[in-house]
């Protein structure tokens, strides 16, 4: 199976060395199952200063990304035949898990990452598509890049020691999790539910689902469409819940584990 591509352009290389101490990320690099270039954004500045940012026209704070370094760097990247140019940027769209599933079929994404004030606006048209990693501004797109990579590379095929894992997980059916126990059974008094201890894996199942609507419906009730609250089983416990949710919004906290 080939790898898959990650190439990146950015003036902080070094802030990828992350990746080398994050575990299944690791583990992916080192079964060539992704294979992570760097292109050093420095190498294709301009001038013996190796120029890559100058001030905005029009005055103001800062600096600017210029756009020649990054096309260059952009045109120097061989291309595979599956492949998506990121460009990092609070004012993209914010990313989501069904985005990585999406990228995850590609064969390659190239990640531009910003720094300083941003870059010139001529960048953007070397993007498929604008990422922001949130509602926030950081000081450089290297670790929204990263996060991409850690988020991705976990989908792939051979990276997770159990592929099961993935299945439940938040955010890919739009619910969140269940809440998870492991031993001891019984911590500073709090007891994990008899359910999860009773062997009645279908009686599990039930209960995990449960939670999984409960805790979408107390924390992100926006994830929920109205057409998917529509979708879901009519019982008595759960439009108990959606009343509930209605004072959560209200107080805008989140669930406070009455199980115990
Ligand atoms: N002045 C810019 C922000 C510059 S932040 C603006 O208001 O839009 C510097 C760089 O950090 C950006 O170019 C981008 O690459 C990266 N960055 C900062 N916050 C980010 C976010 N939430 N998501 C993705 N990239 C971000």
């Amino acid at each position: 199976m080939n790898s898959f591509n990650f190439d990146v352009i950015t003036l902080f290389p070094k802030a990828f060395e992350l990746i080398n101490n994050l575990g299944v990320i690791t583990r992916a690099l080192d079964k060539n199952l992704i294979d992570v270039n760097l292109h050093d954004l420095r190498e294709f500045g301009e001038g013996s200063y190796r120029q890559v940012d100058d001030k905005p026209y029009g005055g103001g704070a800062g600096m600017v990304l210029k756009p020649e370094p990054i096309y260059k760097a952009h045109d120097s990247i061989d291309k595979l035949s599956k492949n998506k140019t990121l460009l990092m940027t609070p004012q993209g769209r914010v990313l989501k898990q069904q985005d990585l599933l999406r990228w995850s079929s590609l064969d390659q994404l190239i990640i531009i990452c910003g720094q300083y004030e941003g870059f010139d606006e001529r960048v953007r048209y070397l993007a498929d598509e604008e990422v922001s990693v949130g509602d926030y501004v950081l000081s450089g797109g290297e670790i929204p890049a990263v996060m991409i990579i850690n988020g991705l590379t976990r989908l792939l095929p051979g990276t997770l020691g159990d592929p099961d894992s993935l299945r439940d997980e938040s955010h890919n059916s739009s619910l969140l999790e269940y809440p998870h126990y492991t031993r001891p059974q019984v911590f500073n008094e709090m007891k994990v539910p008899d359910i999860l201890v009773s062997g009645n894996h279908e009686e599990i199942k039930l209960w995990r689902k449960q939670k999984m609507l409960e805790r979408t419906f107390d924390r992100r009730n926006d994830l929920i469409s109205n057409e998917d609250f529509k979708k879901l089983p009519k019982s008595k416990r759960i439009n108990e819940d959606a009343n509930k949710v209605m004072k959560f919004r209200k107080v805008n906290e989140y669930d406070n584990y009455p199980d115990w």
